[in-house]
Order: structure tokens, then C-alpha cells, then sequence
């Protein structure tokens, strides 16, 4: 085995671990190094670890090429400096490195990934930086951003050489550019061959080429013309692989318009070739700005939407220690201690209760900490001594927070808690407007200096429609959430956070254009050039054929918003997000009222009620599954009802007495069923209480192996692909690290909806899909053709969903079907498809 280094993350937030590992195995082509995630504490909560690191440490070194560490913040560093103490890795070298998780997580995996030493991994990770510093120190000259000083000028021992071997000239036709992708697929070129690369960008110095980061920092936009030079025993090889490379446009999306290259081709050494040509004209978008342009602001999520702007505020400042309050106004000025803590508890609740899990956790924990009657009470202190309220909350909260730091371990990082009340309540007191994300039900347009992901990861797509950075660049992860996100976005919009009375903003997220103040008729061009068109609530393709888009839901709350959406059902009642955090099983006569408001939404329709899929990544307290070492593969779904005797009755007992009072058309189906005997045992106990549609879910390869058994003991069947893909691949859905197989893109997964699909079609069977392939437009084009018959998904993506379909014919969705069954990989498959479905 070929030695390799390892790569491990330790982060105080799991959710954060996991997301920047899937970004960096998502932009590596191939043959990623092992990323060990020590991220979050066992108990599910935000922190670190020592001996989780120390495991980490001693898993990435199978690698056999040393390990390098990457770490957040403050207690990440102690616990990996710690780490190193107890793990048993013999002479493996393991370094600790201050690069930035993010981007030096993706510059050390690609870099990794092409067999590069610990020494060059580090540096790669180190000089991650890099990129994104040159870009901004260049728009504050007011130079280009793109431009020379962010490649760094070539030093003498890489000044190019008189004669390469060989060289060629290309041009950068894929939509982001140079971006980690790209760059990465430069590097696995690279890797292994005798040949040394340098890049010039038109009219300025060549670049020698050694990792990821020079390549980023080049800052290569789409149209641009390059210049490519090797020397070395490899040299022809690696060119003539790389002008495919960028013909290809590295596999992404282009636009037709970029050809492929004026001179494509490649050529053995003319020196006149490395030259340099003419200035390639860039296409870039101009933004509008109250009819300025605001240089640099480049689309990087589509979608033209107009609203009103909510600026990120800046930090709240500590508030002046006077003047001294006198003794008369002392007790007045202690009680808006406690109205203000009020109004900032009841706000984190109010919020609280609309964020999702993790969120609403967070946001629980908050509203405590303004609720602490000590606190309240060591501010009123000082208020009774003098202090104004705001300053007295100021010291009370800093004074709480300094404790806390100083007992160390997980208690200190509480602290950054109490400092994010704190602000809230001072800036209640000095009506300012809290920090972080606004609080509010009205629509508005974000407009940020920058975001943190953890920021960007919490706005609610339907609120928040559009997002405006100065800061970030379209492979920023701002970028790529928002894009995964469906909301419309604009970065590297300077200026854009201070315009002076901006009060409406309208954004396109495709040109760059930002029109502040737009006039009617700017607002009108966004109805006519809307891009998704709303859903009209009848899902088909463009010859007709019928595909009933469903909702999928949580609560009732869910069930309303599916409604709007004029979802034509619910293809997945998701029971089991009731009772997240309840210890009791709740009563049949709770469960009825329920699961009757969201029956309520859709009379008329069909709703798919799943039973409980309690255990591993959502364990219920009242359905204990006992220790195990792989919950996944454990008593989950339902398999808990092999546990907790009467539990599985109960709740269809509550199903089918929410059914007769609803006008619903109700149906119920069963998590995690691997055998026919279990669907049969399932169908028989909800048949005997009257309810005439059961189904089971297919999310085992063994259930989708026997789904045309399955279909002679059930009605219908649906695609649990979230988990069909987990356990097909074998590789954990939680798993950041496992991302690039977790992806139902896998032709194996297709492949097992196929039959499926062709199960039902036998019988004319329901073929459901409801996991969040369902969701990805294109895929669910290739679902269609792969036999299902309706898709379930979160009600804000139907549109996009309904709009896909009904762009093709169900004979181009078999094609694509056929296309990515057939295909190698999930890039592969997801080229054939967009080929045959765009
Ligand atoms: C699935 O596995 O695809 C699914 C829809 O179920 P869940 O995501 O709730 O496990
Ligand atoms: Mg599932």
C-alpha cells in the first residue's frame, strides 16, 4: 500500500467537522486520504475531546504517511496537544497545524490524495490562506482581483525555464473557474509524473505549480486564456492530459458561448507559443448599484429576487461605564435588567422553536442563560451600586464568562454562550439590533460583510431570499451553501453592506446585478424572468406522463407549509420527530390529535404515515435499543417493535383512529424492513385496524432485492434512499468522511431503484421515492425513469422539481436512468443524465 498521509479534524462542532470534510472529499477526484473527524463531544454536544483525538491520531495513521491535525478554535488545540500524549502511534509523525479548517482541510486533502509528504501536506494546508488573502489585498488596492499579486510573482529558482518541453494554451470554460475542483483534478494530473507545471495568466509571469493553493490563488475565471508550460520526462503527457482537462471544462457546467480554446491543441515546444496573447476579454457581470457598478460582485447562486435588506449587524461594543445612576432612579434602572433578559429569552425561544434540532438546542440553551436568575441578579448588583444597566449586564455576563474560561475543559467553552446573550441583552437595553442572524418572520434580503458557514448554514431559505456578501468568492462556502441551499447570492459585493439608504434590494444571482431602490418595472422583470416557475400542483413530464410531487413532513407545521405548496400529499410523515426529547411514549389519545393536524392539511389527498424509525442517529428515550456498537446496522425502524411490546399496535392503533376523523386518504408504511415476512406481519396488524393502504419503505439493499415478494403482501412501496444509499454503500450517512459514497447518485443505488420500479410496474404498485434524491431536480428525472411513480421531498423544492420534469419527455427520464446505471461513478453518471435530461 501505497503511504499516504492522514488527515484529521478536531472541531468542537460535529455538524461543522462533518460539513468541511464533505466539502474537501467532494472537490477530490479520487483516492482521497483517510479524514478522521474528532468533532463534538460523545454525548452529542458542542466540544472537544482529548481521547477522541487521540483515537483519530492513531486511525489516520494506518495511512502510514504521517498524520496532520487540523483544529478550530481555543480547547481543539489543548485537546489535540494532549492527544498527542496518549496516542499509541510508535514513530508515526503527527503535526499540529494552525492552517484554517476549511481551506486547509481541502488544500491537505487534495494534496494528500496525489501521495504528497507530511512536509508538503502541511504547507499546502499552511499556504491555504493564501488565495483568498491576495484576492482581498488586491480589490482594497483596486486592482483586479484576480490579478498578478494574487499568484505570488515566480521567485528565481522558479523562474521558467527558456524552453519548455511543452506547452499549450487553454481556456477556462467551466462556470466557477479555477475553483478546489479544478484544481484539484491539476494536481491528481500532476501526481506521480516527472514533470514540473507553471501556468501564466495572460500578459503576466508564469507560476510553478505544486499544490492546490498556487492553483486558487490564480483566481482563473471562466473565459480566460492560459498558458500552460512543462518540462521533464513527462512533460507531453501531462500537457496533453490537462488541455483535455480544461476542454472538458474539468466536467462541470459550461456555457456554450466559452469555446473550448482558440489553440486547445498541443504542441511540442514553439517558443513563441508562451508568449503572451491577447487579452482575453473577461465576462464578468457588472453589478448595478443604484446605477454604479459595483466592482468585482460576482453571482454565484441563481435566481433574481427583489426584497427588503436586513444588514448583519457588526459586533455590539461594551457600553459606557457612566454616567452613574442616581440612588433615586437605581431601582427602576434594575428592573430593565430583567425586562430586557426577558425579551431576549422569550426571543431564543420564540426562535428556538422554528430552527431545526440542532438549532433549537443551541437556542434553548441561550434562552436559559438569559433567564438565570444569578446573573439577573449580579447585574442588578451593580446597578444598585451606580452602574448603568447595559454596562452592569456588560460586567455581570463578562464577569460569569471569565469564571467559566478559567475551570477549563467544556465548562469554559459555555462561555462564548454567555458572551452571545450578553450582547443580546445589551443591545435590548441600547436598542440596537441584536447580533447574528436576523431575528424575523418577514422575508429580507441578507446583507453581509461576510458569513461564517455556521451562520450561512442556519438561514431558513424560505425567510432569507437572497444573501449579499463583500466578502467570499463563488467557491467560498457562503457560495456553496448558499447554492445547496436554493437561495439566490451575490459575493465580493464591496460597498454593498454601507450604502447609505439602500432600503430595497433587488438581487440576481446569476449576473452579479444588484439594483438598490428598484423601480416598478426592475420589480416587474422579476416576475417575468423568475427562474422556477411555482409549482401549479400536478407533477408530469412534458408528455404528460403523471408524477405526483409530495411533501415530506415533521410536524404540522410542515404539514401547512406542504399545503401552500400545494404539495398533492405527503409521501413521508416523519412520526418520530414528534417525540424527539420526550421520555414517555406518548398516549394513543395524544398521538390521534397529532397526527390529526396534519391530516387536516390535506383532505383529500394521500398522506404516508411512517411508524416510528426510532434508534441510531434518532434515538427515542422511550424506546431504549440497549448499547451497540453499530446502531445503524442495530434495532431501528421497525425492529424497535420487536422490543417494546404493544408500542407498534399502539401507534397504528392512533393512525387509524386519526384516519376515520380526518377526510385524508391515509395511508401507513414501516421504516427499515429487510424481509417479506416483516412487511407481512406489518401489513396484517395495520390491515386488522381498517387502514387499507400499507406500504413499506425500501432503504435495504435486501428489501429492494425482494421488492417484487414484497408487493404480494403490500400495496406500495417507498424509497428511503437517504438509507438504501448508506447501506448499499456501506458507508454511515453520518459520516463526513464517507460523503463522496454516500451520494445516490451511485449507479448501484439507481440500479436498485430500478428494481424496484420495475417491481411495481409488474403489479401497478406505488414506487415512492422519499428520500432527498427525490429533491435533486435532475435525479429526480433519472427516479422517474427508473420507475418511480411519485416523489416526496421538502415542500420548498417542488418547484424546481416540477419545473425539471416537465423539460422532458419520460423517454428521455429511462434514458438518463439507463445512462447512470451503466455509468462508472457518480461524476460519470451525472454527466450522462444532464446530457441526455438538459
Ligand atoms: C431515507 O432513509 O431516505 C428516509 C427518507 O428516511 P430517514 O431519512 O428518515 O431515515
Ligand atoms: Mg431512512
Amino acid at each position: 500500500m501505497t503511504e499516504r498521509v492522514g488527515i484529521v479534524v478536531v472541531s468542537h462542532s460535529a455538524p461543522l467537522a462533518a460539513a468541511a470534510a464533505e466539502l474537501a472529499l467532494e472537490m477530490t477526484p479520487s483516492n482521497p486520504p483517510r479524514v478522521v473527524l474528532a468533532a463534538g463531544t460523545a454525548d452529542g454536544g458542542t466540544g472537544t475531546d482529548a481521547m477522541r483525538v487521540a483515537e483519530a491520531i492513531g486511525e489516520a495513521a494506518a495511512e502510514g504517511g504521517g498524520v496532520l491535525v487540523l483544529m478550530d478554535l481555543g480547547s481543539a488545540v489543548l485537546s489535540a496537544e494532549m492527544a498527542l500524549e496518549f496516542a499509541d502511534i510508535g514513530d508515526t509523525p503527527v503535526r499540529l497545524t494552525s492552517a484554517p479548517i476549511v481551506e486547509g482541510l481541502l488544500a491537505s486533502v487534495v494534496t494528500a490524495a496525489a501521495g504528497a509528504s507530511l512536509d508538503a501536506v502541511a504547507a499546502e494546508a499552511l499556504g491555504s490562506l493564501g488565495a483568498k488573502r491576495a484576492h482581498l489585498i488586491n480589490e482594497e488596492a483596486g486592482a483586479d482581483p484576480g490579478a498578478a499579486g494574487a499568484t505570488g510573482s515566480a521567485g528565481p529558482e522558479d523562474a521558467p525555464p527558456t524552453q519548455p518541453d511543452a506547452t499549450v494554451e487553454v481556456v477556462v470554460r467551466n462556470r466557477d473557474g479555477i475553483h478546489a475542483r479544478p484544481a484539484a483534478l491539476i494536481v491528481a494530473a500532476l501526481a506521480g509524473r516527472d514533470a514540473v507545471l507553471r501556468i501564466a495568466r495572460t500578459g503576466e509571469e508564469a507560476v510553478r505549480v505544486g499544490g492546490p493553493t498556487g492553483l486558487l490563488a490564480l483566481g482563473a475565471r471562466q473565459g480566460e486564456t492560459l498558458t500552460l508550460t512543462a518540462t521533464g520526462a513527462d512533460a507531453q503527457a501531462l500537457i496533453d492530459e490537462l488541455a483535455m482537462l480544461f476542454a472538458d471544462g474539468f466536467g462541470e457546467p459550461c456555457d456554450p458561448e466559452v469555446a473550448a480554446a482558440p489553440a486547445a491543441t498541443t504542441t511540442r515546444t514553439d517558443p513563441d507559443a508562451a508568449k503572451p496573447a491577447t487579452p482575453a476579454e473577461k465576462q464578468l457581470p457588472a453589478a448595478t448599484h443604484s446605477g454604479g457598478p459595483l466592482a468585482g460582485a460576482l453571482g454565484v447562486s441563481p435566481g433574481r429576487v427583489a426584497g427588503r435588506v436586513v444588514r448583519m449587524p457588526n459586533p455590539i461594543a461594551a457600553p459606557p461605564e457612566g454616567p452613574e445612576i442616581t440612588e433615586e432612579y437605581r431601582q427602576a434602572e434594575g428592573s430593565r435588567v430583567a425586562q430586557a433578559a426577558d425579551a431576549v429569552a422569550e426571543a431564543l425561544r420564540h426562535r428556538a422553536a422554528r430552527a431545526g434540532e440542532t438549532g433549537s438546542a443551541i437556542l434553548e440553551a441561550g434562552a436559559a442563560i438569559a433567564a438565570d436568575e444569578d446573573l439577573r441578579e449580579s447585574a442588578r448588583e451593580r446597578v444598585r451600586a451606580g452602574a448603568p444597566a447595559a454596562r452592569a449586564v456588560w460586567d455581570a455576563f463578562g464577569a460569569a464568562a471569565d469564571t467559566l474560561r478559567s475551570l477549563g475543559g467544556r465548562t469554559a467553552e459555555r462561555a462564548a454562550d454567555i458572551l452571545d446573550v450578553r450582547a443580546r441583552i445589551v443591545a435590548q437595553l441600547t436598542e440596537q439590533q441584536p447580533p447574528g442572524l436576523p431575528d424575523t418572520d418577514e422575508p429580507y434580503v441578507l446583507v453581509a460583510h461576510d458569513l461564517a458557514p455556521a451562520d450561512t448554514a442556519l438561514l431558513d431559505p424560505s425567510l432569507c431570499l437572497a444573501l449579499v456578501t463583500e466578502e467570499g468568492g463563488p467557491t467560498s462556502h457562503t457560495a456553496i451553501l448558499a447554492r445547496g441551499r436554493g437561495i439566490p447570492a451575490v459575493v465580493a459585493a464591496r460597498g454593498a453592506w454601507s450604502e447609505p439608504g439602500g432600503e430595497t434590494l433587488l438581487v440576481d444571482g446569476a449576473s452579479g446585478e444588484l439594483v438598490w431602490n428598484p423601480s416598478p418595472e426592475q420589480l416587474a422583470s422579476i416576475t417575468e424572468r423568475a427562474e422556477t416557475p411555482p409549482f401549479d400542483g400536478a407533477g408530469r413530464t412534458a408528455d404528460g406522463h403523471r408524477v405526483p410531487l409530495l411533501a415530506n413532513v415533521g410536524k404540522a407545521s410542515d404539514g401547512a407549509e406542504g399545503a401552500r405548496a400545494l404539495a398533492e400529499g405527503v409521501g413521508l410523515f416523519r412520526t418520530e420527530f414528534c417525540f424527539l426529547g420526550r421520555a414517555e411514549e406518548p398516549s394513543v389519545e395524544e398521538q390521534i390529535e397529532i397526527y390529526r393536524r396534519v391530516l387536516a392539511a390535506f383532505p383529500g389527498k394521500r398522506v404516508v404515515v411512517r411508524t416510528l424509525d426510532a434508534g441510531s442517529d434518532k434515538p427515542l428515550a422511550f424506546v431504549p435499543s440497549g448499547e451497540e456498537e453499530n446502531p445503524a446496522l442495530g434495532v431501528r425502524g421497525l425492529r424497535t417493535s420487536w422490543i417494546v411490546p404493544g408500542l407498534l399496535d399502539r401507534q397504528l392503533d392512533a393512525i387509524a383512529a386519526a384516519a376515520s376523523q380526518e377526510a385524508a386518504e391515509v395511508a401507513v408504511m414501516a421504516p427499515m424492513v429487510a424481509t417479506v415476512a416483516e412487511a407481512a406481519d406489518f401489513a396484517e396488524r395495520a390491515r386488522a385496524r381498517g387502514l387499507a393502504h400499507v406500504g413499506v419503505m425500501i432503504e435495504t439493499p435486501s428489501a429492494a432485492l425482494l421488492a417484487n415478494r414484497l408487493f404480494e403482501v403490500i400495496d406500495f412501496v417507498s424509497l428511503g434512499t437517504n438509507d438504501l444509499t448508506q447501506y448499499t454503500m456501506a458507508a454511515d450517512r453520518l459520516l463526513g468522511s464517507l460523503a463522496a459514497l454516500n451520494d445516490p447518485w451511485q449507479p448501484a443505488v439507481v440500479e436498485l431503484i430500478g428494481r424496484a420500479g420495475s417491481a411495481g410496474a409488474a403489479v401497478g404498485g406505488g414506487v415512492g421515492v422519499c428520500g432527498e434524491a427525490a429533491a435533486d431536480p435532475l435525479l429526480a428525472a433519472v427516479l422517474v425513469g427508473a420507475g418511480a411513480t411519485s416523489l416526496s421531498m421538502a415542500a420548498r423544492a417542488i418547484p424546481a422539481v416540477a419545473a425539471q420534469l416537465q423539460k422532458v419527455t419520460l423517454e428521455q427520464c429511462r434514458q438518463a436512468a439507463a445512462a447512470v446505471i451503466s455509468a462508472r461513478d457518480t461524476a460519470a453518471a451525472r454527466n450522462a443524465a444532464a446530457a441526455i435530461l438538459r
